[in-house]
């Protein structure tokens, strides 16, 4: 029988590519969001245009049986959202509120399988302060201090979703995902990731000009394209194992050797200027012991290869916009 998947955030970047690769494995998909995909049409056969919190709205999306749902929506940003302080409240309030709406709606409909996306900021601050060896080990989360509001959210949820798992026989399944980058992710408007953000900066400089680099640049992290991200996430849907994994990549870079990074990619001759802004942890970079034994799963594609992508990818949006 065709299986039938409810992907909640589908309008985003994650959730979009998602929606693709389930149709792909030949799914029925519903998507759910506050607004369609922004670059692309949305390949879902269902789409609802609504706000997951309001009860009422979860309530009737999800009053039918879903073999998966993928719980992906959350207010998001780059470091320029979420680490200056003044979104917390709503970045807070918001995102409890759709996972506490999406969780009490699957126990109604007695849907057993969901999956939530969680995030690389659950990690304590300070076993992320060196650049060269930080510690995200799923196991290492406890005692919890994580950096930003965000990641305590992301901790609490992700405690509630285990909570259903024991207390009302539910088989969620927990992403942690690292730095997730690729085309049709949001490149400007201040909720824009760092790879999309260089890519734009480096597009926009002119020839000779220099690109501005938040902090002193010396911040590492690592980065996965979105195809591994989704691949990994199905895998983990499809498991049995329970319990919160790292999907991510294990390469450490630094923020200025992505910057040149992309502008060797551009061919352009631009300098490097580091200056004050948000930031985040000194370093972070994804520990892939476990979903290496749990679920045989380690990216593939370097990092340069899916930059490459990106580039060529908001250039063209870039370029489409000036003409
Ligand atoms: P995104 O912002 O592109 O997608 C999130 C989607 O949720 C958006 O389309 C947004 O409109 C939707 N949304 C927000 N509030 C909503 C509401 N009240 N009702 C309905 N829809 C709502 O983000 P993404 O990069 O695709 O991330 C997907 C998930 O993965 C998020 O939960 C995010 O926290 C998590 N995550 C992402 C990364 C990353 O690097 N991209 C890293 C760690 C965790």
């Amino acid at each position: 029988m065709t299986k039938t998947a409810l992907v909640c955030g589908a309008g985003g970047f994650i959730g979009s590519h998602l929606v693709k690769r389930l149709k792909a494995d030949g799914f029925v998909v519903h998507g759910a969001d506050l607004k369609y995909p922004e670059f692309d049409t949305s390949q879902a056969d269902y789409f609802s245009i609504g706000d997951l919190r309001d009860q009422s709205f979860v309530l009737s999306l999800i009053s039918q049986q879903f073999d998966e749902v993928y719980q992906l929506a959350a207010d998001m940003g780059g470091a320029g959202y979420l680490f200056t302080g003044e979104n917390d409240a709503n970045v807070m309030a918001s995102s409890a509120l759709i996972n506490l709406n999406v969780l009490g709606a699957c126990r109604r409909a007695d849907i057993k399988r969901i999956l939530y996306s969680s995030s690389a900021c659950v990690y304590p601050e300070e076993n992320q302060r060196s650049e060269s060896d930080p510690l995200c080990v799923e196991h290492s989360v406890y005692p919890a201090n994580p950096d930003s509001e965000y990641g305590w959210e992301k901790l609490f949820s992700e405690r509630i979703y285990l909570a259903h798992n024991r207390n009302h026989e539910m088989e969620c399944r927990i992403a942690r995902y690292h730095n997730i980058f690729g085309p049709m992710g949001t490149f400007c408007g201040g909720r824009e990731k760092v790879p999309a953000a260089l890519c734009r900066k480096v597009v926009e400089a002119p020839e000779g000009g220099i690109i501005e680099v938040w902090g002193d640049g010396a911040q590492t992290r690592s980065f996965l394209f979105v195809h591994e991200c989704v691949e990994a996430t199905v895998r983990l849907m499809r498991s049995s194992f329970v319990g919160p994994v790292n999907i991510g990549s294990e390469d450490l870079i630094s923020i200025n050797d992505l910057a040149r990074m992309v502008i060797e990619i551009s061919g352009k001759d631009l300098q490097i200027k580091n200056v004050t802004g948000p930031v985040g942890v000194r370093g972070r970079r994804s520990d892939n012991n476990l979903i290496r034994e749990k679920l045989n799963w380690q990216p593939h594609l370097s990092l340069r290869t899916g930059m490459e992508a990106t580039y060529r990818w908001i250039a063209a949006q870039v370029g489409q916009a000036e003409t």
